[in-house]
């Protein structure tokens, strides 16, 4: 069961528009079971579209095009549609009446190009869409079902939720695709792969492994085939838990879990609160804790200590280890984090002070350096990790190391 996504129109091609719709379909698609083996987007141009549509034919049970059906004359898709499959547009009655009517509700006139919306091409089934003015169009051509529908995502989707999917359904035997998929932290995509080697040859063949990264987060996604479902979501749960016993340092949370989620669950299990003091993230680790509902029972406060003056007169780092060692240091950091957590009064701080870039870098400093301290009752504990040369990559990348060694620290404590 393959299928190719087709989507047209310049305003795509150009960065105006993101192509969602690509993206909303593949993953409807592939939950029904296709495999989507190719998306394209082509300009509102005949050859373009044409192209597009003939890579499809024969090669894939089915083409869902989205685009170039409004009534203007940049959208040119339903003349080349009648084109390719041989056809001419006829006024269709139905779609005229409906037309009529939503105009008439929002009190527009119908005029010449309201018409054109209700002709359609005379070989297609029609597909009423009762959310907008452009109806969608089913063909079917040598062995390949062509569903065009309009560009605007929520007329799509509506297409999709009423007619498509359960049509597409109910036409193929589905066969059943199951993801799981685990957070892992903490090394980079290449040792994770290494690490994983192992785990990776043992694969049955209906079990695929993906790795999805993002700022040193990599996100497994174990994916299960076939035609029963108990039996692959049994395969597919027998590899998580071999993969939990391969890495289990490395793996942090499911599904889409992110960091200061999983953190926002062990403080609040373990009624446990902190703050943090940050230099090179300003602001951002408190922004990540506190984008989380019900942050406001474990998170006090911050401390955006970017000047000197601030982390002395503010978090009591003394002046002779600013001097001595520098901002960015072991020891600043390390007083940092304590001096906010007696000041805030929490169990946890973090503490972050680097060089997140462009300029700063010093020969024993390179751009991209960040001490982390994490505060506890029992002391302090620190980390030197560095990055890249992007600034905002490593603000970010900053960020999440910093929870996770918060993480580490909660589970140890
Ligand atoms: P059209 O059907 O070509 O008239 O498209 C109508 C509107 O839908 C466009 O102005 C875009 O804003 C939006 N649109 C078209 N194609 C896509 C797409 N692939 N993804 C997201 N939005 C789209
Ligand atoms: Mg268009």
């Amino acid at each position: 069961m393959k299928a190719s996504i087709i989507t047209i129109g310049d305003e795509l091609l150009i960065g105006q528009t993101i192509d969602t719709n690509s993206a909303w379909m593949g993953a409807e698609l592939s939950k029904s079971g296709f495999d989507v083996y190719r998306i394209t987007s082509v300009h509102d141009k005949r050859e373009d579209i044409l192209y597009a549509l003939n890579e499809a034919l024969g090669k894939t049970d089915v083409a869902l095009v989205t685009g170039g059906l409004g009534p203007t004359s940049d959208d040119i898709t339903k003349q080349t549609i009648c084109e390719f499959f041989n056809t001419y547009l006829v006024s269709d009655d139905e779609v005229l009446r409906m037309i009529q009517y939503m105009m008439s509700r929002r009190n527009f006139p119908m005029n010449e190009n309201n018409k054109r919306q209700a002709e359609v091409p005379a070989s297609c089934r029609v597909l009423k869409n009762a959310v907008g003015t452009a109806p969608g169009m089913w063909f079917e051509k040598d062995g390949t079902i062509y569903i065009f529908m309009p560009g605007v995502p929520f007329e799509m989707k509506h297409l999709m939720t009423e007619y498509v999917l359960p049509e597409l359904n109910k036409l193929f035997t589905s066969q059943i695709i199951i993801h799981r998929n685990i957070m892992t932290y903490g090394v980079s995509e290449a040792q994770l792969a290494e690490n994983l080697t192992g785990f990776e040859a043992g694969l049955p063949d209906n079990i695929k492994l993906a790795y999805l990264p993002a700022w040193g987060i990599i996100k497994l996604r174990i994916t299960g085939t076939g035609t029963e479902k108990e039996l692959i979501l049994n395969k597919v749960n027998d590899q998580v838990s071999k993969l939990y016993k391969t890495i289990p340092d490395l793996i942090y949370g499911e599904n889409e879990e992110s960091l200061e989620m999983v953190i926002g669950k062990l403080l609040k299990s373990n009624d446990k609160t902190v703050c943090t003091a940050e230099s090179c993230t300003g602001g951002q680790i408190a922004h990540m804790i506190t984008s989380i509902p019900g942050s406001s029972s474990y998170f006090k406060g911050s401390v955006v200590a970017y000047a000197n003056s601030v982390k002395a007169d503010l978090l009591g780092v003394s002046q002779d280890s600013i001097n001595s060692y520098g901002a960015v240091s072991e020891q600043v950091v390390k007083e940092m984090a304590s001096g906010a957590r007696i000041l805030l009064q929490t169990d946890y701080a973090v503490a972050t002070s680097g060089i997140a870039g462009p300029d700063g870098e010093t020969q024993e400093k390179l751009i991209g350096t960040v001490w982390i301290a994490i505060a506890t009752e029992k002391g302090t504990v620190t980390e030197k990790r560095v990055f890249g040369n992007d600034r905002i990559a490593n603000i970010s990348r900053f960020s999440i190391a910093a929870l996770n060694l918060l993480r580490l620290q909660i589970i140890n404590d």
